[in-house]
């Protein structure tokens, strides 16, 4: 093995993508995962039924932190003004740091809360029902900012340094996108290479969007260190590295502006041979990307529960607003188009809560493998969350479309839906934009398949690995094919779920014909399945609805025997979800064979080369 730098590349090769994204995969499993059972067609109702509690030691311990949040947040924070002026004023960035915000996960010993996931999600979920741009200020810094991954993977005497600094309220951030890096960071052309006196790496580059980039002190920087030569083939190694703004040769050249999210300190920073002491490498050299992965998958919880606050936000809007708007004669409430919207609203408020919720429970209880639920709930609830906020505007007619600012110019209520489209559209694109996290959910949905039958149906294989690939495929799929077609999935299975049952029993049997449209879809493209992503999402879209369902009926079943005033309606709304959401995965079971994704990718392809311009005609022409 030998180590080297070679020249970053503007564009590198599909392959050389994947094996940038492969070598930082986390490939065992060692914990179970309801998710990944999920698409193998077993339902283990077992691993989120019952519906995990909060620890009540932690929960007490969070309760006055919250209770002091939620008077901040609703006493001393301006969102309208914020978003104006585009600045988070420094009155209420010092208030929470008071309050110990900016270390809500850090450890105790080290000067944090040392409160759980959990209590972080309800500290996220309080703050972004206000403001959009302060929950990007709190999540960019503990969620994929410096104090998580270090958490994670620092050394003692890092965590000694750094951690007290941050959970004071040094602001964080995570930077690793590029102009050429976006989702496949393969391409990465900031590069560390050792000092000459072997103490330090010297660290040049540009990054994109680094959110808080223009505030914060620490910084976690990815970048390419030498590559690794195994066998005469190049491995390409990103590392992150622990970085002081204050260090000679950083420098912020630019702050960016966006369509909401006002009040985002995010920018374009440079660094110039910027010299990161060694013991600044975070884990270990070569290991960056996995590292942001694994950090990533706790990370992502902050945007799904994000987006149930801005559920609750909105039914709370419609519930008043169409109560009480009279148009034709009665409230428009009642109006069976608006009625529809306000309906599915409430069901899938209940099922994105159930998802965040589940989520960040087992990731404190641990033992749980989350990495795909948390990609779900990532995916699932910033899309349902942004077609809620659509709904939300319509109702809201031309009101939804006025500013804040304009509606109390001239009397009105100032109902901010303009603005919260604005500050959420944002969730569906970073942290991993819905494309990517179908594919990465993608990739594990097939795992298993491919571990078991790759050697006989990827390409580049010897003989030999096809023969005894294709005794391990014989021996593993003559037990598990016939068996994803069987199965008792009706009456009295999961009676104990009530009037859900029904439900948990189309689950049980929907995850047998994923398992199985899976396996189909495997056999019939072949390598070129991962080319079909049209064929991949609605696979991947199924395996959510299911996750999502089971979800629901474990958190309505709970709360049920929690609450008894409260469970007739979690149910009626669990219920409702599920109906839907059985509607939703019937079409796309039918979708799966049958449809137009071909003819649509020809076409996508003419218009690409110009063939369609001629459509074009008659608009003024983009310089
Ligand atoms: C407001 C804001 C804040 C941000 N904060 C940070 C931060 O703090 N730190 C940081 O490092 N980065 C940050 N980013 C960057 C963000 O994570 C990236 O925008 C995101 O990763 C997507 O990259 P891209 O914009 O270059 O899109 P591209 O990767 O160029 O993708 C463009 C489109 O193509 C799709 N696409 C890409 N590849 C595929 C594929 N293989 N199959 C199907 N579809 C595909 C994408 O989903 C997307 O729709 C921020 C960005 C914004 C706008």
């Amino acid at each position: 093995m030998s180590t080297t730098v070679t020249e970053p590349q503007r564009h590198v090769s599909a392959d050389q993508a994947r094996e940038v994204a492969e070598a930082a995969r986390e490939k065992e499993w060692v914990a179970p995962s309801f998710v990944r059972d999920l698409f193998l067609g077993r339902v283990r109702m077992d691993l989120i039924h019952p519906y995990p509690e909060q620890d009540p030691d932690d929960e007490r311990r969070a309760q006055p932190f919250l209770a002091a949040l939620e008077t901040l947040m609703r006493e001393k924070v301006d969102s309208d003004r914020i978003d104006r002026e585009g600045e988070i004023p420094d009155a209420v960035i010092d208030a929470l740091r008071a309050l110990g915000a900016f270390g809500i996960k850090i450890p105790r010993e080290y000067g944090g809360l040392g409160l759980s996931q959990l209590s972080y999600m309800r500290a996220i979920e309080l703050v972004s029902s206000v403001d959009g741009s302060i929950t990007a200020l709190l999540s960019a810094h503990q969620s994929i900012g410096v104090p998580q991954p270090l958490k994670m993977f620092g050394s003692e005497a890092q965590k000694k340094k750094y951690l007290p600094r941050l959970a004071k309220g040094a602001i964080s951030a995570f930077a690793l996108t590029e102009m050429n890096v976006g989702s496949d960071p393969a391409a990465m052309e900031t590069l560390a290479v050792p000092s000459e006196d072997g103490q330090a790496w010297i660290l040049n580059g540009e990054k994109l969007w680094c959110t808080n980039g223009t505030k914060a002190e620490l910084m976690v920087v990815m970048a390419r260190t030498p590559s690794v030569f195994v066998k005469g083939k190049e491995k390409r190694q990103i590392t992150a590295f622990i970085v002081e703004t204050a260090w000679p040769g950083v420098e912020v050249t630019h702050r960016c502006h966006f369509m909401g999210l006002k009040a985002l300190y995010n920018g374009v920073i440079r660094f110039t041979n910027v010299r990161v002491p060694k013991e600044n490498v975070l884990w270990e050299v070569g290991k960056g990307l996995k590292l942001a992965l694994i950090t990533l998958n706790t990370g992502r919880l902050t945007l799904p529960i994000t987006a149930v606050a801005v559920g609750k936000r909105c039914l709370e809007i419609c519930r008043g607003w169409a109560g009480e708007r009279v148009q034709w004669g009665r409230a428009i409430g009642k109006h069976d188009a608006i009625a529809q919207k306000i309906g599915s609203m409430a069901a899938n408020t209940i099922a994105m809560e159930a998802v965040a919720e589940l989520c960040g429970a087992k990731a404190d209880q641990g033992g749980y493998d989350i990495r795909l639920e948390a990609a779900i709930a990532k995916l699932y609830n910033s899309e349902a969350g942004w077609r809620i906020i659509d709904d939300t505007l319509q109702i809201r007619g031309g009101r939804g479309y006025e500013t804040a600012d304009s509606l109390r110019a001239r009397g009105e209520r100032p109902i901010p839906i303009e603005r919260v489209m604005r500050d959420f559209r944002i969730n569906l694109i970073f942290e991993g934009s819905s494309e990517i996290m179908h594919l990465f959910i993608a990739r594990e949905a097939v795992d298993k398949h491919l571990q078991t039958a790759g050697d006989v149906v990827m390409p580049g294989k010897s003989a030999g690995q096809r023969i005894a690939g294709l005794g391990r495929a014989l021996l593993f799929y003559g037990w598990w094919y016939p068996s994803r077609w069987l199965g008792w999935s009706r009456w009295p299975r999961y009676a104990e779920f009530g009037r859900l049952a029904t439900h948990m029993r189309f689950v049980e049997r929907s995850a047998r014909r994923l398992a199985r449209g899976v396996f189909h879809a495997m056999m019939r493209f072949g390598p070129k399945l991962e080319y079909r992503q049209a064929v991949l999402f609605r696979l991947v879209d199924v395996g959510a609805e299911l996750f999502a369902m089971a979800a629901t009926c474990a958190r309505a079943h709970a709360v049920a025997r929690r609450d008894p005033a409260a469970g007739p309606h979690a149910l009626e709304l669990a219920d409702l979800f599920c109906w839907q959401a059985r509607g939703r995965i019937k079409a796309k079971f039918q979708g799966l064979w049958r449809n137009e994704d071909q003819h649509t990718y020809r076409v996508a392809q003419e218009v690409l080369r110009g063939e369609h311009r001629w459509l074009e005609g008659g608009i003024v022409e983009l310089e």
